[in-house]
């Protein structure tokens, strides 16, 4: 008997998902739609294996196939990435950040990072976090004039603190990251410098993103955001760090690794490294782009910071009727996929916020062109400002149906 029959509650779940997929356009920034090959790998028997330890180096028997699986992964990471090393066991990205700090710090230090409201991660410091629980947390915001990273406030407070470690990256950062200005700071205040580039990792392994690696200490990402893999963390440093990332991601903080979740990355890499990977990046950006430019002519909404230069954007709506909350449920409503965003500055709850934050990689790899992405950008902005016409409403669920289907899923593999 087959998995829908035997199952049917579990199977009817999923494909329910399946078919939300195809019949939403997704603007969530930390998604995006994954090949068939790495859905293959992901879904393969590679689940079925315990292998703690390191590709040579292994607590388990019956290792020989698993090594060369996850030496792949580490050979294509380092390629993609110009890195001197990658650990490709963190089994996501807030445990390759645990890591990585298990790596550098004792508890107690001082770490520095991106405040959640500027568009940090809760890994980097936030108080709810094991982060802002086992250091001495400290966050940077961005300077309320401009909404950008400002290096002197950066090192001002840096300076006022003293971190063992500074952490630079974010979760919705929509401007170009100076690396070496954290570096700068980083030495002058005799700290490490941590990178965690989840959101733009694939911007950066197709050149249209400056790179960090080899100016940071440790640069750590996710495997599923703009690098288009399965669900998951990496961590690439400098050769001379190997021995206590390794140590601290196994057995420092986790058991065994998943070995069909590092066949998926390796399946990724693969495609990463294709030329047509770099048009796809370039295809992402000028959605963000057009999207950006369409929401400037528009008053009632503001692109923070004005603009994108990657692949996100927060958009703030403190001038129409909804909080970040009520715009992403009504879009819901009208199969758009945002999630609520704190704005700079934020004066609303975390669980109401004054913005949403829209990114394009999903779109992307479904097909959208910079045309289509602006007529996305209307949808949303029509849909905000008529929120209890039924009407209105249904011409927009019209017009998502027509672009989704325009670009079917199916199409992909
Ligand atoms: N770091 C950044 C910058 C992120 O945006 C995220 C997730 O969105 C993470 C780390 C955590 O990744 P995960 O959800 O895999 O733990």
């Amino acid at each position: 008997m087959n998995f829908k029959e035997k199952d049917p509650e579990l199977w009817g779940a999923i494909a329910k998902e399946e078919q939300r997929q195809e019949d939403t356009i997704e603007l969530i920034a930390s998604e995006n739609i994954v090949s068939e090959a790495v859905r293959t790998a992901q879904g393969s028997v590679l689940t079925n294996k315990y292998a703690e330890g390191y590709p040579g180096k292994r607590y388990y028997g019956g290792t020989q196939y698993i090594d060369v699986v996850e030496q792949l992964a580490i050979d294509r990471a380092k390629k993609l990435f110009n890195a001197e090393y990658a650990n490709v066991q963190p089994h996501s990205g807030s445990q390759a950040n645990q890591a990585v700090y298990a790596a550098f710090l004792q508890p107690g230090d001082t770490i520095l990072g991106m405040g959640l409201d500027a568009g940090g991660h809760l890994t980097h410091g936030a108080k709810v976090n094991f982060s802002g629980k086992l250091y001495n947390a400290y966050s940077y915001a961005l300077n309320p004039d401009t909404e950008l990273l400002d290096y002197d406030m950066i090192r001002d407070l840096a300076l006022k603190v003293k971190p063992q470690l500074i952490v630079a990256g974010a979760s919705a950062y929509s401007r170009f990251i100076d690396w070496q200005a954290f570096r700068d700071i980083a030495d002058e205040v005799g700290a490490y410098l941590m990178v965690d580039m989840a959101h733009i990792a694939g911007l950066v392994a197709a050149g249209l993103h400056p790179s960090p690696v080899g100016i940071a200490d440790v640069v750590t990402t996710t495997t599923h955001k703009t690098l288009r893999g399965p669900r998951g963390g990496m961590i690439l440093s400098q050769a001379e760090n190997a021995k206590r990332i390794n140590s601290a991601v196994f057995p420092g903080t986790q058991g065994g690794p998943l070995e069909h979740v590092i066949a998926g990355k390796a399946a990724a890499f693969f495609e990463d490294l294709q030329p047509e990977f770099t048009d796809y990046g370039k295809q992402i950006i000028a959605n963000a782009h057009a999207m950006a430019d369409e929401f400037s002519k528009l008053p009632q909404v503001r692109v923070v910071s004005g603009g994108t230069d990657n692949h996100l954007m927060t958009l703030d709506l403190s001038a129409t009727d909804l909080n970040g909350k009520q715009a992403q449920e009504l879009l819901d409503s009208v199969m758009i996929t945002t999630n609520k965003e704190a704005i700079p500055n934020e004066k609303l709850s975390p669980f109401k916020t004054s913005g949403i934050r829209l990114g394009t990689p999903a779109i992307t790899t479904r097909g959208f062109n910079a045309d289509e992405s602006r007529e996305v950008a209307r949808l949303i902005v029509k849909t905000l400002l008529n929120p209890t016409d039924d009407q209105i409403l249904d011409e927009v669920r019209q017009r998502v149906h027509a672009l989704t289907s325009a670009h079917p899923l199916s199409a992909l593999d």
